[in-house]
């Protein structure tokens, strides 16, 4: 039903069933929502009409159907309502819904443990386990790309490249591989007492049309992933980004990785996010996910995609849980300081909402080496975390566990 999600998420943030006719009940509208609705009596709207675009934003119908699609066959970040509407840069659904229930005399919840205002995901897609793996090839397209450069009279790009061989003959000589920071990644978490979930691929061969990835029957995935799931850190899916909406490749991606590990897999992240909503969400439930954490944009492209920064249930009939995730890496990151204001700008926003924070920072970015910038921001955002009072760090199958709780007490309260 439409107006479920706008119930779910209600009851989430209250602890109370709305028990009201949606279509009779006006309630006013402050000004900075007004771009949400195509109404001309914008100052007082029925709540019919908010649970109606509460579904229609959490639900992506924009995104449904044959929809225009970017060059990765991704729902176009540019098209996008809130985008578009400049309205993606906070949590303006969760803002919209507290406003609801303050004008209906309800007082919003906390729901984190130990009175936490907010709750913060650390999570890293594992595009690559490493730099040596096929380097031959790697030092072939490198050399290629030197040739080409010069072939078109570009000396300041044939240099870039020359630089790459000779710094990866260096990394190789001193058998440092800068694309290779499980470790450091874990030490790093692990002093701060955090623990975050990493993403694998789950692919037959480390050479395949997903480029140079990884078999997930490297040995190396196996180790690491043991040394992962004992420590207290968690694993979850990187699905290959072709055939992205078959079940049946997602079940054996699935499937292999937990033959792997040893351990049965909750989450679910596709490779350069390419999923189609709802499709993926059906395939992910059928496939037995617990969560879903793709309602995010990619490169380069942060922000709120679906106006939120709460877990939510975006398929009546399925319980999978939709993780959002706002902040993610980039190949390299220039600008530290602008990068940091931006994620100490949604931390905070997220905690005016009592949200949750999902960042995603790729393993093999870590390294200076291997990505400028990136670990000195992860490192600064893990800082600015332990120091917050009002934040937990927690997993992502703790939040599902804690979600899953809310949902079976809604079960037995009728308030
Ligand atoms: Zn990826």
């Amino acid at each position: 039903m439409v107006s479920n999600l706008f119930y779910n998420q209600t009851h989430l943030l209250t602890g109370n069933k709305l028990n009201i006719g949606l279509a009779d009940t006006l309630i006013n509208i402050p000004r900075k929502y007004y771009p949400l609705f195509d109404n001309n009596q914008k100052d007082q709207i029925s709540i019919g009409a908010v649970a109606d675009l509460v579904y229609s934003i959490l639900s992506r119908k924009e995104e449904h159907g044959n929809t225009t699609l970017d060059k990765w066959g991704r729902f176009d970040h540019d098209k996008s309502f809130l985008v578009q509407n400049e309205l993606d840069q906070s949590p303006i659904i969760d803002e919209l819904i507290l406003d609801v229930v303050k004008q209906l005399g309800l007082k919003a919840r906390n729901i984190w443990p130990d009175g936490k205002k907010a709750v913060v995901c650390l999570t890293h897609d594992v595009d690559a386990i490493d730099g040596f793996s096929y380097l031959w090839l790697r030092k072939v397209n490198w050399y290629w790309c030197w040739i080409r450069a010069k072939l078109e009279g570009d000396q300041q790009t044939a240099n870039t490249w020359a630089s790459t061989l000779e710094r990866w003959k260096r990394y190789k000589k001193a058998n440092f591989d800068p694309m290779d920071s499980f470790d450091q990644i874990q030490e790093l978490e692990d002093s701060y007492g955090f623990r975050s979930t990493f993403f694998f691929m789950s692919l037959r061969h480390g050479l395949s049309r997903e480029g140079r990835r990884y078999s997930v029957q490297n040995p190396k995935v196996a180790k690491t992933a043991e040394k992962l799931l004992e420590g207290g850190w968690e694993i979850g899916l990187h699905a290959a980004y072709h055939n992205h909406l078959s079940l049946s490749s997602l079940k054996e991606q699935k499937q292999r990785l937990e033959d792997v590990i040893q351990e049965e897999i909750s989450g679910c992240r596709h490779h350069y996010l390419r999923v189609r909503f709802p499709d993926s969400w059906k395939i992910y439930a059928q496939a037995g996910f617990k969560y879903s954490s793709n309602m995010g944009w990619g490169s380069g492209s942060q922000g709120f995609r679906a106006g939120t920064c709460l877990p939510y249930q975006p398929i009546g009939e399925y319980s999978l849980l939709e993780i959002p995730f706002q902040l993610m890496d980039m190949s390299s990151i220039v600008d530290i300081e602008s990068y940091m204001n931006m994620f100490n700008q949604y931390l905070e926003l997220v905690k005016s909402v009592g949200g949750c924070l999902v960042i995603d920072f790729h393993q093999e970015h870590f390294q200076e080496q291997a990505a400028s910038g990136v670990g000195k921001v992860y490192r600064d955002i893990l800082d600015s975390i332990a120091r917050d009072q009002d934040v937990a760090v927690l997993t992502m199958n703790e939040v599902c566990k804690i979600m899953k709780q809310f949902k079976k007490l809604g079960r037995e309260q009728s308030c």
